[in-house]
């Protein structure tokens, strides 16, 4: 029997390459785990029986777009819509031999942290079921962690990929922007929206990172990546200079034992070799967070313009083209995807386009150019991922504020287009914490050789306590 809550994906792909177990007894594991604990769970909104290509299966996020499986972006509107093609990140992983086990649950069009904003209903965080997974790739967090998936992408565009790694207590890396495809990516806020792995281990995140990365003639955004990806092996971080920013490590809202669990990783970095000092991000820190709830929307409004009951799922029935489009638009979106439409539509409207959306864009280059001085000093920085553990369900439903406070910590390198990871760094009350590092542009094999140092000495049990 394979321990589908234990092994890792590069395990895996070992067992496979020795012929101990086949590609497809791998899937069937992986899909009688999900019969198991799936109900519990809701990580799935469906999964997928064939198993063709011969390697390790993965789970995909349901944004990513399948052909000839269903694709809904966790919302109404998208109901019964089948692609004809896939996107370029599905057909990457089918030419690497990765079968498909299934499209996992989201926050309706990634707009959440909590996976609650799905329309088909919330999923479940495996250390403690009456908590949320964070989101809005919790559906794909939630798999890994539970021994459902061996590994899964996620997408990450404000921390979609870092907080629910972090609130699970997995790893998850949010490339740098322009390094893995978008082409057949339901899009929420283009200019921020990246792909990224979310594995049990470091170096399984790298091996999928390798898989997907790489310029793309389907989305003109896509570069080469400079160097190939490396697998970690480095065990200690000599030479490795690390800055925690002041704004980041004092900041509203971290829980005290977030903090200490992220101290205790900081002198672990210390005992390792690093140089760990304090640096300073007071406007990244300031202005992230609501800079990029006007990029965002904005970008938003534009790109859900898009479903009008014409082209794509859900259509209400009504004779009148207008009166169409109206009804199927208010009864197949959720209240968030239409509070962002709301709010990105004004912050582009003649008159206050200068004022907000134009503006953000200019506070985006202060945020790069404040981080580019950062790593005139460092190799890398470190934080909390999310300021507190996973939270209840139902907790910051009725305040989006809140909600939209736990990614204090994530978006500001994500306006700046750089690299970041979430790998968990211990336990408070019981939750995995997680820790995240930012690197420089195209630095992910730095990110990758630190992250895998620091895992090794946490020695972090990925496995939730009530499953082992
Ligand atoms: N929680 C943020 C939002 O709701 C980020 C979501 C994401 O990264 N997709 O916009």
């Amino acid at each position: 029997m394979i321990d589908t809550l234990r092994l890792s994906a590069e395990e895996a792909m070992k067992l496979v390459d020795r012929g101990e177990v086949s590609s497809a007894e791998l899937h069937a594991s992986y899909l009688a785990a999900i019969g198991e604990r799936d109900p519990e769970l809701h990580a799935y909104l469906r999964t997928i029986e064939a198993s063709d290509g011969g390697g390790v299966p993965i789970a995909l996020k349901d944004l990513i777009t399948t052909r000839g499986v269903e694709t809904t972006a966790g919302s109404k509107i998208l109901a019964g819509y089948i692609p004809l093609f896939d996107s370029t990140v599905a057909s990457r992983c089918r030419r690497a031999g990765l079968p498909f086990l299934g499209k996992t649950n989201m926050d309706e069009f990634a707009m959440g942290s909590s996976t609650e904003n799905s329309a088909f209903g919330p999923t479940r965080n495996p250390w403690d079921p009456e908590r949320v997974p964070g989101g809005s790739s919790g559906g794909s967090a939630a798999a890994v962690a539970a021994g459902l998936a061996p590994w899964a992408l996620g997408s990450d565009t404000g921390g979609s990929v870092k907080q629910p790694a972090s609130l699970c207590g997995i790893v998850g890396l949010r490339p740098t922007y322009g390094t893995v495809s978008r082409y057949g990516i339901v899009a929420f806020a283009s200019s921020l929206d990246q792909i990224g792995p979310m594995t049990k281990t470091v170096r399984d995140c790298a091996l999928l990172y390798r898989i997907i990365a790489g310029r793309d003639p389907c989305d003109s955004t896509t570069v080469d990546l400079p160097h190939p990806v490396e697998i970690p092996e480095r065990e200690d971080l000599k030479g490795l200079r690390i800055g925690v920013a002041k704004e980041m490590a004092e900041a509203d809202g971290i829980e005290p034992g977030v903090r200490d669990a992220v101290d205790r990783a900081i002198e672990l970095a210390r005992g390792l070799g690093a140089e760990v000092g304090e640096c300073a991000l007071p406007r990244s820190m300031r202005y992230g967070l609501p800079c990029y709830y006007l990029v965002a929307p904005s970008e938003a409004s534009s790109n859900l313009a898009r479903y009008d009951g014409v082209r794509y799922g859900f259509r209400a029935s009504e004779d009148d083209r207008v009166r169409m489009y109206e009804r199927t638009r208010d009864e197949g979106f959720g209240d968030e995807p239409k509070r962002r439409v709301m709010l990105g539509t004004y912050a582009l409207s003649a008159g206050y386009y200068e004022a907000y959306y134009g503006q953000a864009q200019k506070v985006r280059t202060i945020i790069r150019d404040e981080h580019a001085r950062a790593f005139e000093r460092f190799d890398l920085l470190l934080s909390a991922t999310s300021p507190t553990v996973a939270f209840r369900l139902g907790e910051r439903t009725q305040n989006p504020l809140a909600m939209y406070l736990s990614d204090l910590l994530t978006i500001p390198a994500n306006m700046a287009g750089l690299p970041s990871l979430s790998i968990p760094c211990g336990l408070s009350e019981g939750l995995p914490v997680g820790l995240q590092l930012i690197g420089p542009q195209f630095s992910e094999n730095t990110l990758f050789g630190a992250a895998h140092a620091l895992e090794r000495a946490l020695a972090f049990d990925y496995v939730p306590e009530r499953l082992r």
